[in-house]
């Protein structure tokens, strides 16, 4: 795909910077989209180069507030105005396209739960065919890499070219401590699938409540994401949607005035030759960590021929429970996350299982 980079969606964008979006959760009244971006501006000058507003609200449940509807469009393309600011919202249907197109709203989004509808997607991808407008999709609900990658297909695929992607979390179990898990890895593999891809985190959807929003911004620029979209309230307590997660307007400038903006490589011969230097360390530990798993997985297929010829099943529950629970202390002690463990022991367990399978079946998959 032959992307078009922000800086290139001819909005002024400045893409050696993180991009910053940002602007209520939801569109509530003219005086709180107006009074919000002002003070975000004010705040936070130069800082914020696009603002947002929903103005039709996807809600779990009916009988929430689901937005102003289009009226919210008037207020927030006279916020824009007024801080010579472009301004993006949500759609999730044709008609929320030809209401935004109509109020000549500058860049459209697709939320989380329109991503993950092909239907929907298409309907919107449509819906804009000839038409020259940026559009960012936020990640499916699910960890579905292929989904998300689809949804840019359907929009090319109809001449949209200035395309980028928001990093919103993903809603699985044991999310805690955030509302979104990250999963940084499929945002970093998106960037992989699609070369040129740019992605704007949303620490906001992600951690669900403020307090966690400038740990998860930093981690997004360390990472190389592009950006940011954070949601702001003038008065977050009242808001009459995602409350916890909004943060007033000067909170945004605190988080943003704290931002440090690494860079990706350094001309620095002197750091160069250091890192080089470490990083052969990293390759040789690396090459000792795989020498030691075949050395374990042979140990692993003569248990499995012992077993065999003594009719003993693979699996003894009790003694792999006893393993992991040493195995993750040990680690603890050495700072490594319980998480890690769990998920490095998994990945040795199952190979090693397969292997004695291999040996006790004569090569029957497992
Ligand atoms: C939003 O940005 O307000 C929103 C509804 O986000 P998401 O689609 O990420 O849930
Ligand atoms: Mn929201």
């Amino acid at each position: 795909m032959d992307i078009v980079r922000m800086e290139d969606w001819g909005l002024g964008l400045d893409a050696s910077k993180p991009i910053v979006i940002s602007g209520p959760c939801s569109a509530e009244s003219e005086e709180q989209v107006l009074e919000t971006c002002r003070e975000i501006v004010k705040n936070a000058p130069g800082q914020v180069h696009i603002l947002r507003a929903g103005i039709w609200k996807p809600r779990t449940k009916p009988g929430t507030f689901e937005g102003i509807g289009s009226v919210g469009l008037d207020w927030l393309k006279k916020a824009g105005e007024e801080n010579n600011l472009p301004v993006c919202v949500e759609v999730a249907n044709a008609k929320h396209v030809f209401e935004a197109l109509r109020k000549r709203v500058d860049i459209l989004w697709l939320g989380a739960r329109t991503t993950v509808n092909p239907f929907a997607v298409q309907e919107i991808a449509d819906a804009l065919e000839g038409v020259d407008i940026p559009v960012v999709i936020k990640n499916p609900i699910n960890p579905d890499l292929g989904l998300w990658v689809g949804a840019f297909q359907r929009f090319y695929a109809k001449g949209i070219k200035k395309l980028a992607a928001v990093h919103r979390g993903f809603n699985v179990p044991n999310s805690a401590p955030y509302r979104n898990r990250p999963m940084w890895s499929l945002a970093l593999d998106l960037k992989k699938e699609i070369p040129g891809m740019q992605i704007i985190n949303d620490p906001s959807h992600i951690c669900g409540t403020r307090d966690l929003i400038a740990k998860v911004s930093q981690k997004a620029l360390d990472l190389g994401l592009d950006g940011l979209m954070i949601e702001s309230h003038i008065n977050p307590s009242v808001a009459l949607s995602d409350a916890k997660q909004q943060v007033k307007p000067e909170g945004l400038a605190s988080i943003l005035n704290n931002l440090v903006v690494r860079a990706e490589t350094s001309s620095d011969p002197v750091f160069n030759s250091k890192l080089a230097s470490l990083r052969e360390d990293i390759d040789n530990l690396d090459k000792d960590i795989v020498a030691l798993l075949g050395k374990r997985m042979s140990v692993a297929r003569e248990i499995g021929q012992y077993k065999k010829e003594n009719d003993i099943q693979i699996l003894q529950a009790g003694r792999w429970e006893e393993l992991t629970s040493a195995r993750k202390q040990e680690g603890d002690a050495l700072a490594l996350s319980a998480d890690f463990m769990e998920t490095l022991l998994q990945a040795i367990h199952k190979e090693s299982i397969d292997q004695q399978t291999e040996v006790m079946n004569n090569g029957v998959e497992a």
